[in-house]
């Protein structure tokens, strides 16, 4: 087995049951992405536009890829139509170009929108509140190209593990909030959350989809 597969197969079998799990394989060449596809992975997870497209003509037709990076407004049009699932959404703008790309394009995107818990400056995404203002003022209805399948969420980058189980914990508080007060959102289930450094105290706190990388893959080459 390669080096890809049995990193993949050893995170399958800790990973427990009804957990998707997308392997990020941003700055990763295809070879290794195809191990992983061998291995039996479908789920991708890419974060830049150029180097999605570039890779999609490359691999098997039945990988379905995710977006998990910072999504520019005029890399929309290239991107919709070519993606499962767009985890990033990280403003009202951003949204709003997708819906209407979309619809030029006659697809619906399913989308998830992405909610800044870390204690970071650094990191994208509605804060709580603006989210939740979001959903109470129906802005997220007549978007009639969007599908919002639930969240995303990154933990602050730190090794104080009790400041990343209450980033996700935050998370996890925002998603059943929204699942339960919100009203038209019939298919808001996922809630991303978790990388190779935390992945399990997500799963603790509720992530029901897990974005692994490095700890599949190795280290990334930039
Ligand atoms: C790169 C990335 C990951 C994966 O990170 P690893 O630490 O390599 O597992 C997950 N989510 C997002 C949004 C990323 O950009």
């Amino acid at each position: 087995m390669s080096d890809v597969a049995s990193r993949l197969t050893e995170l399958r079998e800790q990973l427990p049951e009804g957990i998707q799990l997308v392997a990020v394989s941003k700055f990763q060449p295809v070879e290794l992405i195809r191990e992983a596809y061998e291995a039996g992975q479908r789920l991708f997870g890419e974060s830049r536009v150029q180097e999605l497209l570039q890779k999609i003509p490359l691999m098997p037709e039945d990988i379905k890829w995710h977006f998990i990076g910072h999504l520019q407004t005029n890399k929309v049009r290239q991107l919709v139509g070519n993606v499962a699932l767009i985890e990033s959404i990280d403003s009202e703008r951003l949204l709003e170009v997708v819906n209407t790309e979309s619809l030029k394009k006659g697809v619906v995107s399913n989308v998830l929108m992405q909610v800044h818990v870390a204690k970071e400056e650094t990191k994208f995404g509605f804060s709580p509140e603006e989210l939740l203002s979001f959903f109470r003022d129906g802005r997220h209805e007549g978007l009639g190209n969007i599908r919002i399948c639930g969240l995303m969420a990154m933990a602050s980058n730190t090794d104080d593990m009790k400041r990343v189980r209450d980033d996700f914990a935050e998370a996890a508080s925002l998603f059943r909030t929204v699942k339960e007060s919100v009203s038209g959102l019939d298919d808001f289930e996922i809630l991303s959350m978790g990388m190779s450094g935390d992945w399990p105290i997500a799963v603790e706190e509720g992530a029901n989809l897990v974005r692994v990388g490095s700890r599949i893959f190795g280290e990334r080459h930039y």
